[in-house]
């Protein structure tokens, strides 16, 4: 059931009078916060219109070639947003049309990368009705512990899952067939209060959109080819490698470019200390498998610790397998058999090639590839095609 602050059955005077009383009241110490006061006139018709619309649209497909579906931004129909102050915590979100946000040329985010993004997918399922998603529970702690990392005031695990829950069910015709893609959902914490002096923000918008996506890279589920990076770091011990921060990820596009204009998929980045062991690559974790022995980079700090990485764990040691959570150098890289990655977009992808300091190292990709095997364990719990013993998957109808 879709749960929202919206009435769906009153009469459309009653809806609108508790929309504007939700609307209006202020969350916020007077003159700290922007959000209320300038909000115009016409935002509270907006948000009436998401009660009609979603009523009307419920069991439709969505206009989509979703043959085509690649991991590009496609507008869909509703945005969940959730605001609150400093020192104070979220209490009151709700659904909006999807569109443009209004922020202070000074908001916090802007000015200082006072953000932090999350990443999680929406499958519909293939028995029936309804849809899965995975582990949103998790996503909620990573998000509260990089809202403590970047000092700001953040969701709890229920009102995090709670808003997913929501965007997914008011955007339900944007999820692609069974088979064909999921709905990607994409919340964000920010500071959007004005600020000028560097000090945490005054206000902060919780917001969750979402966009139906296929492949994550253009290779679709062909094997990918990285690059070791050894010019460039991604993360430092004491910095914020470990969270999903915003500020983390446009440093990377660089390296990134040059990469990709050399013929390569993604940059692999290595630890900024040693300069030789393994960390991650620009948006997914990396695994090394040799023999019956798969070995992954240790989280001490300057990687970001996947959710698709630990349930890769678990299923990889469900199967038999040895897993080790050490430090992988570049060298282990020259013995491995097979290399692939791991992250909600990419799920798994099995390495093609590794080029480092002009050498090409090359791994078993083929149809024998244990990277093959857990990705579809891991895809037939997402999809609900397999029964889910870890209890993983949130259903949602
Ligand atoms: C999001 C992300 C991952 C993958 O995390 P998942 O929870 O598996 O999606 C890996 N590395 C980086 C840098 C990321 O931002």
């Amino acid at each position: 059931m879709l749960t929202r602050s919206i009435p769906q059955k009153s009469s459309t005077a009653g809806m609108f009078m508790k929309l504007v009383s939700n609307f209006i009241k202020p969350q916020c110490g007077v003159g700290s916060c922007s959000f209320f006061t300038s909000r115009p006139a016409s935002y509270l018709q907006t948000a009436c219109e998401v009660a009609f619309d979603t009523e009307r649209n419920v069991d439709e497909y969505a206009d989509v070639d979703w043959d085509k579906l690649g991991f590009r931004l496609m507008e869909t129909d509703y945005m969940y947003i959730m605001k609150c102050c400093q020192d104070d915590e979220f209490s009151h979100g709700q659904l909006n049309r999807y569109g443009n946000i209004e922020l202070s040329p000074s908001a916090g985010v802007l000015n200082y990368a006072q953000g932090l993004f999350e990443g999680l997918k929406a499958y519909r399922k293939v028995n029936g009705n309804g849809f899965l998603i995975f582990r949103p529970e998790e996503n909620a702690r990573r998000m509260q512990i990089g809202s403590d990392r970047m000092c700001m005031p953040s969701p709890s695990v229920d009102q995090f899952v709670h808003a997913v829950k929501q965007t997914v069910l008011a955007n339900k015709r944007w999820i692609p067939p069974p088979g064909k893609g999921s709905l990607y959902v994409r919340p964000l914490l920010m500071g959007s209060g004005p600020i000028l002096g560097l000090a945490p923000a005054s206000e902060y918008t919780f917001l969750v959109y979402a966009a139906p996506v296929g492949n994550y890279f253009k290779e679709g589920l062909e094997p990918i080819n990285l690059v070791i990076q050894d010019e460039s770091y991604r993360a430092t011990p004491g910095g914020t490698g470990a969270v999903k921060t915003i500020a983390n990820y446009s440093p990377v596009l660089k390296a990134q470019m040059q990469a990709k204009k050399k013929g390569f998929t993604d940059v692999l980045f290595l630890d900024a200390v040693d300069n030789k062991y393994l960390e991650e690559a620009s948006s997914c974790n990396i695994f090394i498998r040799k023999n019956n022995v798969i070995s992954t980079p240790m989280a001490r700090g300057t990687i970001l610790e996947g959710i698709t990485r630990g349930s890769i764990i678990e299923i990889a040691r469900d199967f038999g397998y040895e897993v080790d959570e050490r430090l992988v150098s570049v060298e282990d890289l020259t013995e491995a058999d097979e290399v692939f990655c791991t992250g909600t977009a990419v799920v798994v992808a099995p390495v093609n090639s590794i080029t480092y300091k002009g050498q090409r190292y090359k791994y078993n990709c083929g149809e024998d590839a244990v990277s093959r095997k857990l990705y579809k364990s891991l895809t037939d719990i997402q999809m609900g095609i397999a029964e889910d013993k870890k209890g993983w998957t949130v259903e949602i109808d």
